[in-house]
């Protein structure tokens, strides 16, 4: 439906109001006048009212408190503070036409106002909404509030609720989901005190926002500059107050935002005006630049989708983190171009492209995410970034590192999704997705690489000119997603139901691959290629071909064969011979598993392992190598090498050799995990073997992980299989008894946010194993947080039996101070006496966390147990100091030892120590460091009164 069939209503707003910034009010009088250019006879008006959202009890809040929405801004209100309460009070009401009052009397349902009309309202006529009203202002939650002294004014007023072809848009303010405007006029009257400076949606048409006053000389250097504008700022008048007047046309929202603090600067594109307000704090990464980013936003996205309709744009600080957009005006929490590109970007898709927000997210975060990483990428290459003048990297990391491709980023971020269990539709209501994560996916992430899919289908001209078309049609009225779809079908004359279903109301994953080729030389001299291609997954789409030639030369070929086709031999010609084929080339679309879409196998890359550094190509294996240095007294220093592979999140293997100078052996371990890709979701295989002089190993396991969008419900994880550890000589690690010990396990964990339950059964067969035992595991553990001060807990109840003639060996017993033996082996700096690089201090005073946990105990030599009840408890506070992360600890370890047919030293007895610590995180390169200094200052052995001395144990991880 276009054109003469459309219709939408028309509204003029005129409103007169007063910000009291002793009372943090803002109200006045609206005059709202409303034309029903509907075919519909209309017996209702309603209003939203949306700061009453932001009270105790109102939708937003119960969703909120069932972990809908996002999780930030869900915490800072639900904690209570009064402060982020809002709501709106109507105090004079009147609906009138033509002199006749039509309505007086209103309800309020949580933040709509809905008024019953004595008189219908006819098709064509039109009615005068008249009301005072004041709204309390809140501190900032979402979008819209005070910000310290900063008023950032967005949903503030009473707004008219849309009417279109669906009826009434009278939906509360849910905790996700944004807006929704019927187009008109607005005259807005805004009286503030005079030492605020405001910018709003429209243009200045009496009074002075403040701005000449405020003004940046951009000739000069800008600190200096501030520096002298703040010694000649004069004292404020506090009776002062300034009145200034916006006129807006053609827009659905009017948005304001008023600081004390506010500088500005101008600029201009195409005569278009360009504002820009922000704070004397921020004016260091402000000044010049804003402009300038919002000069070529306007300039990207007026070429690119149509022009800019409106006379100005400004760009606002609104100093709260991320962004929100609003006709002519956005406000950011940051000076980000990207930040910049979006909001702007949304000014069209939003703002000129109307979309309904709440139910159709996808057309504006989808397309602005989609235009954004465009523009980054066409300015800054592939990476997606300003690189050279970005302050996230150092020099180093600037000149070695590898950036992965903004595109493909975003596309592995969309697999992990599709393959989490979690996925849903693009095409929802807000509030109806499992919580924001899938929200943000399905709103942003998807519809973002979904667009760049269609530009690829379709050829970037043709997809410019599609766009184009759909602006023609749609700016300034409500597109949907069938408006959308209709401007892309007519435009390109391709039916593409194919494409939009799948992404939109599916969940189809997309991955062909070559499954075998054949090319033979004809008499003509020509090469004749047939390719077997294969869907393995189950979207469809037209695949670009690209053959590598003897030549060197290359040839693209499209095959579009694509309907219905689960297999299918492609067969075409070439004038040279080919080499190579590889599906997809520029990697444009998100097939899951680029590893079948090349005829010779996925390119492999080489590269350093630089700490922190994330490079994850979606074409190629990553290769990467590092150096490692392990320690043992029979071998001194051992070099050694650490290589390995990965794709994605789909496989992974690690290798680490290191050779021993002394005994001339080498030493290796050797780890893999693998996803199978098209067999569920959540399953993954690994394999482990080692061989480490004395000691070698291999196990073998199976996990299965099933997971609710809901952190409150609990999150499972199992895992199956079995491993086998085999020691000859204990002259390289005093972890392990002489013998072998190979064990069947199962594992189930569940799991929510802040609580886990794990429970592990081993059995070692007789047959298999030089023991014969079982053992039964159950770790509980919680955590709270109350007024900023963490409390963990941990408790473990462990149980072993073995056969008569056969016992438990020592690398199988719990572990009375920590961690039990392989554990403990895994880490190549705790292996034995020595190889905490030849500080046996260190190695022994070395805590890592596990068993039964009684860290004070670490200096004894307490061989095991084989049953226990054993819990830790730990109050964490932060310490205010500036320099560093620093957190202070009080602890406690305990365990009593009920049986023990090995061990009579501690049958029967309990165990425990106390005491405080300290611990630091600090992210380096990229990665987190972890320390932890512990000082069991009360040790507790019921069978003796054991020695109190100072002591001291320290580690790299967390002892809960
Ligand atoms: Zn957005």
């Amino acid at each position: 439906m276009y054109a003469e069939e459309y219709w939408q209503q028309y509204v003029h707003y005129n409103m007169d109001v007063q910000l009291d910034v002793v009372e943090k009010t803002v109200g006045g009088t609206s005059i709202i006048e409303y034309t029903n250019n509907s075919p519909d006879v209309l017996n209702h008006i309603h209003l939203h009212l949306y700061p009453n959202a932001f009270q105790k009890g109102s939708v937003k809040y119960r969703e909120f408190k069932q972990n809908y929405g996002r999780r930030s801004r869900a915490e800072k209100f639900i904690k209570g503070f009064e402060d982020s309460f809002s709501r709106v009070d109507v105090h004079r009401f009147r609906i009138t036409s033509n002199e006749i009052v039509l309505a007086d009397t209103f309800i309020v349902d949580d933040t709509i106002l809905s008024a019953r009309l004595n008189e219908d309202l006819q098709p064509g006529q039109s009615l005068m909404i008249e009301l005072n009203w004041t709204h309390h202002v809140g501190d900032q939650v979402e979008r819209a509030g005070r910000v310290d002294d900063q008023y950032n004014m967005a949903q503030w007023y009473p707004k008219l609720v849309v009417y279109d072809e669906h009826g009434w848009h009278n939906l509360p303010f849910h905790s996700s989901g944004e807006f929704y405007g019927e187009f008109g006029t607005y005259d807005v009257t805004i009286e503030l005190p005079a030492w605020y400076v405001l910018g709003a949606t429209g243009e200045v048409t009496d009074g002075d926002p403040g701005w000449e006053a405020v003004r940046v000389d951009t000739s000069r250097d800008f600190e200096k500059w501030l520096e002298e504008y703040q010694e000649n700022k004069s004292e404020v008048d506090s009776t002062l107050r300034r009145k200034v007047s916006f006129h807006a046309e053609k827009v659905h929202d009017f948005a304001w935002i008023a600081s004390p603090t506010f500088l500005y600067e101008s600029g201009s594109w195409n005569d278009i005006d360009v504002h820009v307000l922000f704070n004397e704090d921020n004016g260091e990464s402000w000044t010049k630049e804003v402009v300038a980013r919002s000069e070529r936003a306007l300039e990207w996205l007026s070429t690119k989708f149509g022009m800019y309709p409106y006379p100005q744009v400004t760009t606002t600080d609104r100093i709260r983190g991320g962004g929100m957009e609003y006709p002519m005006l956005v406000m950011n929490g940051s000076a980000s171009e990207g930040l910049i590109l979006h909001e702007i970007g949304h000014i069209w898709f939003y703002g000129i492209l109307g979309n309904n927000e709440v139910t159709e997210a996808w057309l504006d975060e989808g397309f602005t995410t989609f235009q954004t990483r465009w523009y980054l990428m066409n300015r800054y290459g592939d990476h997606g970034f300003d690189l050279e003048n970005t302050e996230r990297y150092k020099r180093f990391q600037k000149k070695y590192w590898h950036f992965t491709n903004s595109l493909g980023n975003s596309q592995w971020s969309v697999i992990n999704f599709q393959f989490s269990g979690r996925d849903e539709p693009i095409s929802k209501k807000s509030y109806l997705f499992k919580g924001n994560s899938s929200y943000r996916y399905n709103a942003y992430t998807k519809p973002g690489v979904m667009l760049d899919e269609l530009k690829y289908v379709l050829g970037d001209s043709l997809f410019i000119a599609a766009m184009q078309e759909y602006y023609d049609r749609w700016n300034l009225k409500h597109p949907n997603e069938t408006r959308f779809k209709a401007a892309m079908e007519e435009t390109s004359g391709e039916e593409l139901d194919w494409f939009f279903d799948p992404w939109l109301h599916d969940t189809q994953v997309l991955d062909y691959g070559i499954k075998d080729w054949k090319r033979s030389q004809k008499s003509n001299g020509k090469w004749a290629v047939d390719v077997e291609l294969v869907k393995h997954g189950t979207r469809e789409m037209p695949q670009l071909l690209e053959v590598n030639l003897a030549d060197g030369n290359k040839e693209r070929i499209w095959w579009k064969n694509h309907h219905w086709r689960k297999k299918d031999t492609f067969s075409f010609q070439l004038s040279k011979k080919p080499v190579a084929i590889v599906l997809d080339p520029d990697v444009k679309t998100v097939d899951v598993d680029r590893r079948n879409n090349h005829s010779n196998g996925l390119p492999r890359k080489w590269m350093f392992r630089w700490p922190g550094m994330n490079w994850n190509h979606r074409d190629a294996y990553l290769q990467q190598w590092s150096p490692s240095l392990n320690y043992h007294e029979l071998d001194g220093y051992m070099p050694g090498l650490w290589l390995s592979k990965s794709y994605g999140s789909w496989q992974r293997a690690d290798l680490r050799i290191n050779y021993g100078i002394e005994s001339e052996e080498i030493y290796w371990d050797l780890r893999s995990t693998r996803t199978p890709v098209h067999r569920g979701t959540g399953l993954r295989y690994n394999f482990h073997a080692f061989a480490q002089g004395g000691l070698s190993g291999i196990s073998w396991n199976m996990d299965k992980s099933w997971s609710h969008w809901n952190s409150s419900v609990p999150n499972h994880y199992s895992s199956l299989g079995f491993y086998s550890t085999t020691a000859t000589d204990t002259s390289r690690t005093n972890l392990f008894e002489i013998g072998r010990v190979t064990m069947v396990f199962g594992k189930w964990t569940i799991s929510s946010n802040d609580r886990s339950l794990a429970l592990e059964l081993a059995t070692a067969p007789g047959s298999f194993s030089d023991w014969n035992f079982n053992r039964l595991t159950l770790i509980g553990k919680a955590s709270r947080t109350i007024k900023g001060i963490k409390l963990r807990s941990r408790f473990i109840y462990g149980r072993m039996n073995h056969s008569t003639s056969s016992s438990v060996p020592g690398q199988e017993l719990y572990t009375i101070n920590g961690a039990g033996a392989f554990d403990t082996f895994l880490r190549p700096y705790l292996r034995d006496e020595s190889s905490f690089y030849g500080n046996t201090t260190l190695r022994q005073h070395y805590h890592l966390t596990g068993d039964a946990n009684l860290r004070g105990f670490f200096d004894t030599d307490l061989a095991g147990a084989q049953s226990l009840l054993g819990c830790t408890v730990e109050v964490i506070f932060n310490v205010p100091v500036t320099f560093i992360n620093l957190e202070a600890a009080l602890f406690t370890d305990m365990a009593y030892f009920p049986r023990s047919d090995n061990l009579n030293e501690i049958k029967g007895q309990r165990l425990s120590d106390a005491g405080i610590g300290l611990r630091t995180e600090k992210n380096m390169f990229g990665k987190e460091l972890y320390l932890r200094l512990d000082f069991p200052l009360v040790t507790n052995d019921s069978r003796s009164g054991r020695k109190q001395e100072f002591q001291w144990v320290f580690s790299f991880e967390r002892s809960i």
